[in-house]
């Protein structure tokens, strides 16, 4: 967990303004400070998480999020996390690890009374489950995931937003990408990059 956490929170604290940057064309401009808010929490508490099993430490990640990332992606990446690690069996198999991030996205598409195709967060993470689930066997499963991530990411570009702070601006909305989506994508990004570099260590 711990190069796991330390890695996330670096990329996503390099990239707060760029977070911040695109709330602010269709939010509230917020989300670059509370996911860094939220991440530098996380290194504070990162002796404490990384002592823990590893499924507890997602756990606990998520109630840190909660607590201190605000706005509406606190309480969803809090969800993502909390979920994910209660249905977690700690290793990093394959199918150990789409089951969890499946759980986890099953709490934010409850969470957020939201789908797919609204211009959130999920436009990431449904494809990352579709991407981890095809690669059982294949032997590429970060390309997959990453590639898939990417795609969803950019897909969100061209949506109108439904759900969020972003739905009052309709078709206002189109034409930008959404920054939840981003945020999860930098780091679903992050996570394959240090698993392609463990696995060639
Ligand atoms: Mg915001």
């Amino acid at each position: 967990m711990r190069p796991a956490i330390e890695r996330v929170a670096c990329r996503i604290m390099e990239a707060a303004d760029e977070l911040t940057a695109l709330d602010s064309a269709i939010g509230d401009g917020d989300h670059g400070h509370n996911m860094k808010r939220g991440w530098q929490a996380a290194l504070d508490q990162l002796d404490e998480l990384a002592g823990l099993p590893p499924q507890e430490a997602l756990q606990k990640l998520g109630m840190t999020m909660v607590g201190k990332v605000g706005g509406a992606s606190g309480p969803l990446y809090g969800t993502l996390f909390l979920q994910a690690g209660k249905a977690w069996d700690g290793t990093l198999s394959l199918g150990a690890v789409a089951a969890a991030v499946e759980a986890g996205v099953a709490g934010v598409k409850k969470r957020g009374k939201s789908e797919a195709g609204e211009k959130t967060m999920l436009d990431v993470w449904c494809p990352v489950i579709e991407a981890l689930r095809s690669a059982e066997g294949a032997g590429d499963a970060t390309r997959r995931t990453r590639v898939a991530a990417d795609a969803g990411l950019a897909a969100t570009r061209d949506m109108k937003a439904t759900k969020g702070r972003a739905a009052y601006l309709g078709e206002r909305s189109v034409g930008h990408l959404d920054p939840g989506a981003r945020s999860s994508a930098l780091l679903v990004g992050a996570l394959c990059d240090l698993i392609d570099e463990e696995a060639h260590a």
